[in-house]
C-alpha cells in the first residue's frame, strides 16, 4: 500500500468511527425521547384515574389548544420548527386521549380488557389500507394484535361470527367515491355489532419497480375504489391500460413478481416499501384530502362511558305511511340527536323497498337517546341498533389546534406601540369583537322593512335571521373565533410560497392565501404563475395544515381551481363579472367575494346574491377599500360597511387592510381597528422579502412585522 492509499484508508476510517459516534449519540438522544414519552404516558395515566369520577370531563380542549401553543413557542426558542413541534404534540395528545378512553373502556367491559391477544380480520393483504387501518386503531390498546386478511368482507365477518377473529375491520365509506354498498348489506345481513370506528388517511401512489418515465408506463393495476378515486390522474395517461384487481397491496405484489417496468400499482406508501417497490408520485387521488372509514365489527356490543364523545349507527325500514323517513328524521331533530350519515340500500327480497343506515352522535345508555329509538320504533318496520362506540370524525374527537395566544412572536419591528401581554385564557381577538348590531324592536323592525325592497333576499337578514358560518376544514369564518388569511399577494415559487405558509402558521394565521391568477392593470406587469403555482400554494397550505384561498378570473376554470384551492376568491375587480359570479355559485367550494373599488354595500350585497342564487350558499364578503378622493392610501378603508353588511346581511364579513392602505405601515392599526369594528376576520399580505416582490410589495409585511402585528391581537 502506498503512502497515498494508507491516507485515504486512515481518513476513511476516520469518517467511519465519527460516523459511528454520532448514530451512538442519537441512539442515545432517541432512548431519551422514549423515556420521556412513557413519564409523559405515566403521568397521563394519574390523570386518567382522577377522573374516574364521571362529572370529570375527559377532554380539555382548551388546555390542549394552550399546550400546543406552548410546545410550539417552546420549539423555537430551542431552535426548532414550532409547526413541526406542535405537530408532533397532536399525535401525542390523540395518543393519550384515546389511551384515556381506552382505560375507561376497560372499566365498563371486563371482557374487553380481560382480552391479551386481538385477532383483527379484514379483506385484502399485507399492507392494504385496511390492514392499516387495524393497525391504526389497535395503536393505542396494550394487546397483542394479529391481523389476518381474508379475500371477502363475508369471509372477514364470518371469521368474527365463529370467534377466530375478535374484529373485523369493514370500510363502510370513502370520502372520494362515497358508500361501499357490500360493506353496508352484510351489516344488515350478519348478527354482529359495532364497537369502533377508524378514519385512515388514504394517500394513493404511484407505486413501479424503479424510476420510470410516467410516459413508458403500459398498464396500471389496484383495487376498483383506489381505481376510481384515481380516475382523473389515471385519465391523463393516455395509452396506459388500466386493470382491476382484489386489492392495492396484492396489485403491488403483481407488479414486483411480473417485473416488468412498464407495469404500476396504485397503493399506499406503506405497501411500496413493505413490498421493495418505488414510488413513482404520491397523492395522486382526485382529491387532496381522501379518507376511508372503517367501522369496527365484533361479536358483541360494548358500553361507552358517557364522558367518550360516541355515535350510534342503526338500520331501520319504515313503515308504508306518508311521510315516514320524514317522521323519522324529525324524532331525532326532536330529541337534538345530530344525524352525521344516512344512506339508503335496496331491502333484500323486497322490491322497491329500502333499508336506511343511520348515524348519529349519541350513546346508546342515554336516555335521551333511548326515548328516541322508542319514537323511532312507531314509524319503523324495522329498527335494529349496530352500536355505539367512540366517535372518531365528530370535532370533540378531533385534536386541537395550537392557541394563538400562547404563540411567542419575534421582537416587535413594527415600531408600534408596546402591548402589554394579553390576559391568559380570554383570546383578546374575540373581546375586541363586537356582537352584531343589537337594537331595539322597532330599529329593527325598520331595518328589516328597509331590507324588504332590496336587489337581494337570500344574502338578506330577511332570508336568514342567523348569522351564516363559512366552514374550511377546521376554521369556520363567522364564528366565535376571528380568523386571519395571510400569505403573498402573488405565489411567485415553491420556495416563496412554502417558507410564507410557514411563517404564517407560525405567527397563528389560520388560511393561507396567494395570487396565482393576477388581474393585472397593465398587461406588462407580472399575471401570476398560473396552475403551476396553485399547485405550490396546495402542496404549501397541505404541508402546514393550513387551508388556502386564491383568486379565480375566468370562468372556464373556476372547476380546475376550485379542485386544489379551498377557498375561491373573486377580486375587486370581478365583483360584477356576472358570469364569474354564476359559475362560482355552481360548485361547492366557500367563495370570498371582494368589493368592488367603486360599488355601493348594496350591490355588493347584489353581486353576493349572484353566487347565492345558483346554488353555493357557501359566501364571505371581504371589505378591501373603495376609490375616493383621498389619495394618500391606495383605497379608503371603509369600516362602517362591517356594521352595515352585519345589520343588512347574515353572511360573515372580513377585512383586508392591505389593499386599502397600500402601505404596510398602517396595516396594523387598521386590523385591530377592522375587529373592533365586528369583523370576523382579516386579511393580510406577507411576503419573506416585500423589497424583491413581484407585485404589492410596498404593502406587504415582513414575517417578523406579521409575527408582531399577531402578537397585539
Ligand atoms: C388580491 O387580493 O391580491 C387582490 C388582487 O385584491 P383586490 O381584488 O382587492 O384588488
Ligand atoms: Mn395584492
Amino acid at each position: 500500500m502506498d503512502k497515498e492509499t494508507q491516507g485515504d484508508v486512515q481518513r476513511g476510517d476516520d469518517a467511519l468511527s465519527r460516523l459511528k459516534a454520532l448514530r451512538d449519540q442519537l441512539d442515545e438522544a432517541d432512548q431519551r425521547i422514549v423515556s420521556a414519552l412513557a413519564e409523559r404516558m405515566a403521568l397521563v395515566s394519574h390523570v386518567a384515574a382522577l377522573k374516574e369520577d364521571p362529572h370529570a370531563p375527559l377532554r380539555d380542549v382548551d388546555r390542549e389548544a394552550k399546550l400546543l401553543g406552548r410546545v410550539s413557542a417552546l420549539g423555537r426558542e430551542a431552535g426548532l420548527d414550532g409547526f413541526f413541534v406542535a405537530k408532533l404534540y397532536q399525535g401525542i395528545l390523540d395518543h393519550s386521549v384515546r389511551t384515556q378512553q381506552e382505560s375507561l373502556l376497560g372499566r365498563d367491559n371486563p371482557a374487553r380488557s380481560a382480552q391479551r391477544r386481538v385477532v383483527a380480520a379484514y379483506q385484502g393483504t399485507d399492507g392494504a389500507y385496511s390492514h392499516l387501518a387495524a393497525i391504526r386503531h389497535f395503536s393505542s390498546r396494550d394487546v397483542e394484535l394479529t391481523c389476518q386478511g381474508y379475500h371477502t368482507f363475508a369471509q372477514a365477518l364470518q371469521a368474527v361470527a365463529t370467534g377466530q377473529a375478535q374484529v373485523a375491520m369493514l370500510p363502510i365509506e370513502n370520502t372520494t367515491a362515497g358508500s361501499i354498498n357490500d360493506a353496508y348489506d352484510l351489516l344488515a345481513r350478519m348478527d354482529l355489532a359495532l364497537i369502533g370506528e377508524e378514519i385512515q388517511p388514504v394517500d394513493h401512489c404511484l407505486v413501479t419497480l424503479g424510476e420510470v418515465p410516467v410516459e413508458s408506463l403500459k398498464a396500471v393495476f389496484s383495487h376498483p375504489q383506489a381505481l376510481a378515486q384515481c380516475s382523473e390522474f389515471l385519465g391523463s395517461l393516455p395509452g396506459c391500460h388500466v386493470q382491476a384487481f382484489t386489492d392495492t397491496a396484492m396489485s403491488v405484489q403483481k407488479v414486483r413478481d411480473e417485473g416488468d417496468p412498464t407495469q404500476a400499482a396504485i397503493a399506499s406508501a406503506e405497501a411500496a416499501q413493505r413490498y421493495g417497490l418505488h414510488i413513482l408520485k404520491r397523492g395522486i387521488a382526485n382529491q387532496k384530502a381522501n379518507y376511508t372509514r372503517f367501522v369496527v365489527v365484533a361479536a358483541e356490543a360494548v358500553k361507552i362511558d358517557p364522558r367518550i364523545p360516541a355515535k350510534t349507527s342503526l338500520i331501520l325500514a319504515t313503515r308504508h305511511e306518508d311521510g315516514a323517513l320524514s317522521k323519522c328524521l324529525g324524532v331525532l331533530a326532536a330529541h337534538h340527536l345530530n344525524l352525521t350519515k344516512l344512506e339508503s340500500r335496496p331491502r333484500p327480497n323486497t322490491p322497491w323497498e329500502y333499508l336506511f343506515y343511520m348515524d348519529f352522535e349519541g350513546n346508546i345508555d342515554d336516555p335521551q337517546v333511548q326515548s328516541a329509538l322508542r319514537a323511532l320504533a312507531a314509524h319503523t318496520s324495522l329498527l335494529k341498533v349496530l352500536g355505539s362506540y367512540p366517535a372518531r370524525t365528530v370535532r370533540d374527537a378531533r385534536p386541537a389546534q395550537p392557541e394563538r395566544a400562547a404563540i411567542e412572536t419575534l421582537n416587535d419591528a413594527s415600531g408600534g406601540p408596546e402591548v402589554s401581554p394579553r390576559p391568559s385564557g380570554a383570546s383578546p381577538i374575540e373581546a375586541a369583537r363586537v356582537p352584531a348590531t343589537a337594537t331595539h324592536d322597532e330599529t329593527r323592525d325598520a331595518v328589516l322593512a328597509m331590507l324588504e325592497k332590496k336587489p337581494y333576499r337570500l344574502a338578506s337578514r330577511l332570508g336568514r335571521r342567523e348569522d351564516s358560518q363559512v366552514v374550511i376544514g377546521d376554521v369556520v369564518i363567522g364564528g366565535e373565533r376571528s380568523v386571519m388569511i395571510a400569505g403573498p399577494c402573488s405565489v411567485e415559487s415553491r420556495e416563496q410560497i412554502m417558507t410564507t405558509a410557514r411563517a404564517a402558521r407560525e405567527h397563528g394565521a389560520d388560511i393561507l392565501r396567494g395570487g396565482c391568477f393576477k388581474p393585472r392593470t397593465s398587461p406588462y406587469a407580472f399575471q401570476g404563475m398560473g396552475f403551476e403555482g396553485l399547485e405550490w400554494l396546495a402542496e404549501a397550505g397541505a404541508s402546514v395544515g393550513m387551508p388556502v384561498v386564491t383568486e379565480v378570473l375566468h370562468p372556464a376554470d373556476v372547476a380546475a381551481v376550485a379542485k386544489l384551492a379551498d377557498v375561491l376568491q373573486i377580486g375587486a375587480r370581478n365583483m360584477q363579472n356576472f358570469a364569474l359570479l354564476k359559475a362560482v355559485g355552481k360548485v361547492d367550494r366557500p367563495v370570498m367575494l371582494k368589493r368592488g373599488m367603486m360599488s355601493s354595500i348594496d350591490e355588493w350585497l347584489a353581486a353576493a346574491e349572484y353566487i347565492l342564487s345558483h346554488g353555493n350558499q357557501q359566501v364571505f364578503l371581504c371589505e378591501r377599500g373603495i376609490r375616493t378622493f383621498e389619495t394618500a392610501t391606495r383605497n379608503t378603508l371603509d369600516l362602517s360597511a362591517v356594521p352595515v353588511i352585519r345589520e343588512r346581511s347574515h353572511l360573515p364579513i372580513i377585512v383586508d387592510p392591505s389593499h386599502a392602505c397600500g402601505t404596510w405601515r398602517w396595516i396594523a392599526p387598521m386590523t385591530r381597528a377592522a375587529l373592533a369594528a365586528g369583523a370576523h376576520g382579516v386579511m393580510v399580505e406577507v411576503h419573506p422579502n416585500p423589497g424583491e416582490a413581484l407585485s404589492d410589495g410596498p404593502q406587504a409585511l415582513t414575517f417578523e412585522r406579521f409575527g408582531a402585528l399577531m402578537k397585539t391581537l
